[in-house]
């Protein structure tokens, strides 16, 4: 039995939303709330005699927390599911502090406008004391552990694919494969291919955001900080092939470098096409990528704002895109002394996720996880009061969970390692 919020009715959500409904035992009464009240209809629609949880919808703007807090209070929810953009998850953790519940969200903390000088300082210092710059880093969020665990309450954050479930195989490896782990590869393959020149697969501002930025990784200590696209590698995935692939800089580094003992080394690969790359480059070096407002005709826009009206909606791929995701972690460390390495990896097929909820491989690989993660919550397995990675809590019950709820793992003890 429980009350479950959920923030956000997009691709993700979406998808999070309807593998809630498939676990009603669990998920017995859920709220969706987001910005576009009309989504959320049309979602608790499609849903209507397939589930027996009990839908209602509602229209929040996450960005004000007093409309937040009116939405909590009058639902009374056991857990709030932000799956809006990583923009809100100041306030709605405000929102969950101030009314007493639990938090859960898949992206951790990047402000909206880049150009705000209070931000900024704050950003300036953090890149000179870490040594990565991105826009999105853990401290805003580790910041609350103290409120959250004065009040009792749990937050779980980045619960997603990667971060989320990579940082789960990272914890399950340590649990069970290794007595050390030295060195972390995070291998994120999309062999997905939607018949578009150019398109994201993710909401298209924060994806172009995490792409355009500098690559970083984690190496004895500190962090090796490069140009954008400069470490590339060839790597041959299971059931999807060769394919070329990019160091950049992602989240679940920071979290991991912090909680896996003794870890010299963690890298993040992402593939991606020539294509994506050509169109990408263009588009900076014109401007387009630009969070600074613009003056034109009179109103003021921010380029990638309009340039994300422009593209693709990524909720639209799910009938056009073919082929697989393979996403997983390849380990190097010592277990009873002697040398191994171990790689765990799931592979999953867009059009089969298409068939099942309507959107492609992106949006399953994220909302399956989101819905696991909530589900640990609520039957109290990851219940602990304070601000929480996934790697911090049991990884056992949550992949046996992904195994049931449609991304199973797969294991290889002799994995090829990346150079
Ligand atoms: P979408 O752009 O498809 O959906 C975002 C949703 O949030 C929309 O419903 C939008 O409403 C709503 N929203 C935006 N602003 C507000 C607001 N101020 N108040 C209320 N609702 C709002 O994004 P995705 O579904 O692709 O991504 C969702 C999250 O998942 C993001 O944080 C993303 O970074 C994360 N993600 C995580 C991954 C992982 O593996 N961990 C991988 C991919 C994504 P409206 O329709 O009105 O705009």
């Amino acid at each position: 039995m429980s009350r479950v919020l959920v923030i956000g009715c997009g691709g993700v959500a979406s998808v999070a939303i309807q593998k809630c409904c498939q676990a009603d035992e669990v998920f017995t009464e859920l709220c969706i709330a987001s910005r576009t009240k009309e989504k959320c209809d049309v979602l608790a629609e499609k849903l209507k005699g397939k589930t027996k949880t009990v839908l209602t919808t509602a229209k929040v703007d996450a960005d004000d927390v007093d409309q937040l807090i009116e939405l909590i209070n009058d639902y009374k929810p056991d857990l709030v599911m932000n799956i809006a953009l990583p923009y809100q998850d100041l306030t709605i953790m405000d929102a969950c502090l101030a009314c007493g519940v639990n938090y859960m969200d898949t992206a951790n903390y990047e402000p909206e406008d880049t150009d705000d000088p209070k931000w900024r300082a704050i950003y300036e210092k953090r890149c000179k004391e870490e040594g990565f710059s991105a826009y999105f880093d853990y401290s805003w969020q580790w910041a609350y552990r103290k409120k959250f665990e004065d009040a009792g309450l749990t937050a779980l954050l980045g619960c997603g694919f990667d971060p989320g479930v990579t940082q789960a195989y990272c914890a399950y490896a340590l649990k069970h494969e290794f007595d050390q782990i030295n060195t972390i590869d995070i291998l994120d393959c999309n062999g997905g291919d939607h018949g578009y020149a150019f398109a994201t697969n993710f909401n298209p501002e924060i994806n172009l955001r995490e792409v355009s930025a500098p690559g970083s990784y984690w190496e004895n200590g500190h962090w090796v900080e490069i140009p954008p696209m400069d470490i590339k590698r060839e790597y041959n995935f299971d059931q999807v092939g060769d394919k070329d692939m990019y160091l950049l800089h992602h989240e679940e580094i920071e979290s991991l470098a912090k909680t896996i003992p003794g870890v010299k080394r963690i890298r993040f690969f992402m593939t991606f096409g020539q294509s994506y790359l050509d169109h990408m480059r263009c588009l900076e070096d014109v401007g387009m990528l630009s969070t600074t407002p613009i003056q034109y005709n009179g109103q003021e826009i921010v380029p990638i704002q309009f340039l994300k009206e422009l593209l693709p909606d990524p909720a639209s791929l799910g009938p056009r895109t073919k082929g697989k995701t393979n996403i997983g972690c390849i380990f190097t460390g010592v277990k009873d002394g002697k040398e191994k390495t171990y790689y765990i990896y799931n592979v999953c097929d867009h059009q089969e996720c298409y068939h099942e909820v309507g959107s492609q491989a992106i949006s399953y690989t994220t909302g399956v996880p989101a819905m696991c993660g909530a589900m640990m919550m609520l039957t109290g397995k990851w219940i602990r009061p304070g601000v929480y990675t996934v790697e911090e809590f049991d990884p056992d019950p949550f992949l046996d969970a992904l195994d049931r709820y449609g991304l199973p793992r797969s294991e290889n003890h002799d994995p090829k390692l990346v150079d």
